[in-house]
């Protein structure tokens, strides 16, 4: 159990964290966010993750973005998350933007996985119970599922916004036409799409070539985006082979195997355009996410104080000559 008493640094909202509206809503979302998909289970020490957790709130961080099965163990990231909010940060829960989702396999049988109505309805009560919380600032639906009638899936999110449990709704991973339908139905239903959150980084530009970026703002809704350093990958991590703790030597959501040579000469290119431009790989890696003005903030995941306060002096300069974007794009397009 944690005994200290915590109070949040009075600066906190002045130190240059800017905070971006989330498409046509009343929301402003800090340019850095951070995510509990990894470090904050219950392998890791409670202590450690406090302290970030702390940490970043107390450096301008007031969105965190959890699901409810990140940990590991599934659910231990929330569980996580709700001993600090008792302990610490109960008496800043209004400046706080807590998220979670489901979509993803959680618990055994037919109604722990994909978009059904009562897999995310059972699944929010599970997360509110476990992070402490009356209600979520967002529940998203984590991914599109063909096999649900998509209706089902929006229903199921407006009827939860509408129960009080969240204050706004989101989709994660949706391709177009899924995408398409999510924001008129969620519209229609008075429950405006908040959020598309998606995996966009220099190495992965699936967003920007399927038009989601640009369908995002059509659409008034906000873009967050999760994994803008590759996990690990569009940073000093690896440039010297794979250090022991780091999320590849554990080999399982980032293969050993994606560190080819081809990569890592690109990692060291990259690595040489940003020190140029007087930034680590990791922030210009963040800050060329940032460049575009529809995306609403960015999810880091971090290990450490120190990644998260190298990642925090990305939003320093955000800014791209067209001679530093045509040279990212040669080596990554
Ligand atoms: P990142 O791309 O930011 O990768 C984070 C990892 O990169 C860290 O764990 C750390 O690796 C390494 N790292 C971070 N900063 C530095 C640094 N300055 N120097 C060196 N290494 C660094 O993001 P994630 O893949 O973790 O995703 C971020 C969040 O996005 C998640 O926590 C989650 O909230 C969300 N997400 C959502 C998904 C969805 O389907 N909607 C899917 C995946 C993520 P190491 O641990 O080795 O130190």
């Amino acid at each position: 159990m944690i005994n200290t008493v915590y109070s949040a640094d009075e600066g906190r909202y002045s130190s240059g964290m800017k905070y971006c509206r989330s498409g046509r809503s009343g929301i402003m979302l800090p340019e850095i966010s951070l995510g509990l998909w990894q470090n904050f289970g219950d392998t890791s020490p409670l202590s450690r993750s406090r302290e970030m957790i702390l940490h970043a709130f107390d450096k301008g961080i007031c969105h965190f973005d959890l699901a409810n099965n990140y940990g590991p163990s599934y659910g231990s990231a929330e569980a996580t998350f709700g001993q600090i909010m008792q302990a610490d940060l109960r008496p800043y829960r209004d400046e706080l933007f807590i998220s979670t989702k489901a979509g993803y396999d959680m618990w055994p049988g037919p109604y722990g996985d994909k978009g059904s109505r009562k897999y995310l309805i059972s699944s929010l009560d599970q997360s509110l119970k476990r992070m402490h919380l009356d209600y979520v600032d967002i529940f998203y639906s984590h991914r599109y599922d063909p096999d649900t009638p998509l209706e089902e899936t929006m229903q199921a999110l407006v009827d939860i916004v509408r129960s009080g449990k969240a204050l706004y709704a989101g989709i994660s991973n949706y391709p177009y036409d899924a995408a398409a339908f999510a924001y008129s139905y969620l519209r229609e239903h008075n429950v405006p799409c908040l959020l598309h959150q998606l995996k966009y980084n220099i190495l992965h530009r699936n967003p920007e070539d399927e038009g989601l970026i640009r369908q995002a703002a059509k659409n008034g809704s906000g873009l967050i985006v999760f994994s803008p350093l590759a996990q690990g990958l569009l940073t000093d991590r690896y440039l010297n082979g794979i250090p022991a703790g780091s999320r590849a030597s554990r080999d399982f959501s980032l293969k050993k195997d994606s560190l080819t040579p081809e990569l890592l000469e690109k990692l060291e290119k990259l690595n040489h355009i940003a020190g140029e431009r007087g930034q680590t790989l990791a922030q210009m890696a963040l800050a060329w996410v940032l460049r575009d003005s529809m995306v609403t903030s960015v999810i880091v995941g971090a290990s450490s104080i120190e990644q998260l306060d190298n990642n925090l002096l990305s939003i320093r300069n955000t800014r791209f000559s067209d001679e530093e974007i045509e040279l990212i794009n040669v080596l990554t397009r």
